[in-house]
């Protein structure tokens, strides 16, 4: 990390910190910290660089012609039929240099430069002639969480730290345990003993330490924080760590990138709000290197059981927490963590915030399941559901990107809620 290039600061007050393994929150704003309450002082990854006009003169050409071919979709001949995978040279080397960190110190496993891709029949059902979906279950572990622990893993190579912790609902820790399986790391996942069993068994394939927590996420969290503080090496935990944020924002600039332009709408599922942060970083990202000259709206969708972004949006702050109750495992949280940082930016950008029901939820993964054949757990169809109950207020001809963020064989109990089984 190239010092004067990479800083941190304030999400809250903008004081500017040196990037460093010891300092993960404001020293000033984290004082105000109450217990039970989202993280204050959350840090983000400022980011001095210029691209090169040349690189961002190719990025706009293949944009152009990335959209007329999305355009055309399936109804023209040639190229346009193939979905979106992966990235060009020139796109990859875009994302590359607004990375943080140096790609040597990246993991050795191919993360994101997932699929996007247009749903026909899904679509068609719909109304929609723009339709997209990123799929990020085509992640390694099997979730977008792995943008996050990359970038983790990656920050702590360089700095020479070789052991991580995280707390996890259960993503966030089978993400670590298996990119830092590739990268040689010493990984301990706090997982709440309601986790899906699917996730723990990653965890403990991928060679992790497994503690697990007779309690909610939440309880998970602030033991793991514990923990690391007694035992050294990096938290990972989301919101917490910068890099988790910074990771996640890869995510927009590959739809920015495949999409070929910025989309209408982005719909977001969301419990502690920082893949939702992560994306708006990502347009951020590319409106002020001036790849692009505007910003998506940005929809936040959140289990009914499991609101609390949507409630502060409503009232201004966060209140006290709600005992969350939702299938949506991967979404339920009772303290957002990252609240604050996407509660400002939503704020700042007016998105928006939706709640689903859990039926609502489950039938839009069945929905995605039968209609597209992706298979998603029910914490990302809901981003599908969020946009079922907003339909109405978004035209016909408006293009829609549903970030669909975990592999529904994570939780099959999940799964098979609504599902009638053949004797
Ligand atoms: C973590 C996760 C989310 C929510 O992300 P937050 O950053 O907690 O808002 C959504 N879907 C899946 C599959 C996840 O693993």
């Amino acid at each position: 990390m190239e010092e004067e290039k990479v800083k941190f600061r304030c999400s809250e007050c903008g004081k500017e910190y040196k990037a460093e393994a010891d300092r993960m929150l404001c020293s000033e704003c984290s004082k105000d910290q109450r217990e039970n309450r989202p993280l204050r002082g959350i840090l983000e990854v400022t980011l001095d660089v210029e691209l090169p006009s040349s690189l961002l003169e190719q990025v706009r050409r293949e944009c152009a012609s990335r959209r007329e071919a999305n355009e055309g979709g399936l109804q023209t001949s040639g190229g346009a039929r193939l979905p979106a995978r992966g990235l060009s040279p020139a796109g990859a080397e875009f994302v590359r240099r607004l990375l943080p960190i140096d790609s040597s110190f990246l993991p050795p496993l191919p993360v994101g430069e997932t699929p996007l891709w247009k749903p026909p029949r899904l679509a068609e059902k719909l109304g929609r002639r723009e339709l997209y979906l990123k799929d990020d279950t085509a992640n390694p572990t099997g979730s977008l969480k792995d943008r996050a622990s990359f970038l983790v893993a990656g920050w702590a190579r360089e700095l020479g730290i070789d052991r991580i912790t995280v707390a996890s609902t259960g993503n966030a820790a089978s993400s670590m345990a298996g990119v830092g399986a590739a990268a040689g790391l010493d990984i301990t996942i706090f997982l709440p003993a309601t986790a899906p069993r699917a996730k723990l068994v990653q965890g403990l394939q991928y060679g992790a330490r497994v503690i697990p927590v007779e309690g909610t996420y939440d309880e998970a969290f602030d033991r793991s924080l514990a923990y690391s503080r007694e035992h050294g090496g990096m938290s990972r935990n989301t919101a917490y760590n910068p890099m988790t944020i910074e990771g996640k924002k890869t995510a927009a600039l590959e739809i920015f990138l495949q999409f070929g332009g910025v989309p209408d709408y982005v719909f977001v599922p969301t419990g502690d709000g920082v893949i939702l942060s992560g994306i708006y970083r990502g347009f951020e990202d590319l409106v002020r290197t001036g790849a692009a000259d505007r910003m998506p709206g940005i929809v936040a969708v959140q289990a009914e059981g499991s609101a609390s972004i949507c409630r502060a949006l409503e009232t201004g702050d966060f209140s006290d927490p709600v005992s969350s109750d939702t299938c949506c495992d991967s979404i339920s949280v009772n303290v957002p963590r990252g609240g604050c940082f996407a509660l400002g930016r939503l704020s700042k950008h007016g998105g928006g915030c939706i709640r689903v029901s859990d039926d609502q939820a489950l039938q839009a993964q069945m929905e995605l399941s039968s209609g597209a054949g992706l298979f998603a757990e029910p914490s990302s169809a809901a981003a599908l559901a969020g946009l079922r109950v907003f339909e109405k207020e978004i035209p016909e001809d408006a293009s829609v990107v549903l970030l669909i963020t975990g592999n529904g064989l994570k939780d099959i109990d999940g799964a098979s809620k609504k599902m009638e089984f053949p004797i």
